[in-house]
């Protein structure tokens, strides 16, 4: 790829600022000042440096993020904060975006990256990856509401859902449940339980697939993958 493009990738400004670097006489490929900003390196055999720093290039960005409430999961938006202005400039030249959307006010695992083969095959509808959420629901949760889930609901559309294994953790006024489903349709945990006149008060994504919420993360924080943790989305 072109040097350029190369270095703009790893963060070191746009290609312009990168045809300033080379003017400096800055930027070295296999120990040999660069004179020319557009010419080609070869990322896996050439070795590039900055400033005499080498420069090891990687392609990928993989993120786990506690998203908390009141940001969009999109790359941009007219009026809200979105995920992406949560994240540093260091991690933000990759050009991350969310693995699919949770809802403004819903809070938990979001996945970023800028993979577009992992985020394919995560979001891809035949593959049935398990989502897992926790939520707190506004009535009483009962056995049968287990049952129906278990059998799929029908949605306000008259979409009928695949399964979902529904847990409750606590029954009141106020239930707390665990729900897993394997879809992604629009406000899909909200409107499972519309289906059986109840209503989510409060929703956190746990899970996808076996990547589960590191609960260290702060909501609003965010981290890189661990290697096993970038294992279990394959
Ligand atoms: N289901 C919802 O209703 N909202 C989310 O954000 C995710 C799943």
């Amino acid at each position: 790829m072109r040097l350029d493009k190369f270095l703009a990738h790893m963060g070191f400004g746009t290609r312009k600022e990168v045809k300033i670097l080379v003017k400096s006489k800055a930027i070295q490929i296999n120990e040999v000042v660069v004179k020319d900003s557009s010419m080609h390196v070869n990322e896996l055999s050439d070795q590039v440096s900055v400033y005499g720093e080498v420069v090891e290039y990687r392609e990928f960005i993989y993120l786990m993020m506690n998203k908390p409430a009141g940001v969009v999961s999109a790359t941009e938006d007219s009026r809200d904060q979105t995920v992406i202005d949560l994240l540093d400039e260091d991690v933000r030249h990759f050009a991350p975006y969310p693995v699919g959307r949770l809802d403004k006010d819903t809070v938990g695992l979001l996945v970023l990256t800028n993979d577009g083969a992992l985020t394919h095959r995560l979001l891809s509808p035949n593959k049935d990856v398990p989502k897992v959420y926790y939520a707190k629901i506004e009535g009483i949760v009962t056995e049968s509401d287990i049952q129906l889930f278990k059998e799929g609901v029908t949605l306000d559309d008259g979409y009928h859902t695949k399964p979902g294994l529904l847990s409750i953790l606590s029954s009141g006024p106020v239930s707390e449940i665990e729900l897993s489903i394997t879809e992604g349709k629009f406000h899909q945990v909200k409107r499972m339980f519309e289906a059986v006149e109840k209503k989510v008060i409060y929703l956190k994504r746990l899970s996808m697939g076996a990547l589960m919420l590191d609960e260290s993360i702060q909501e609003g924080d965010y981290r890189e993958l661990t290697e096993v943790e970038f294992m279990q989305l394959q």
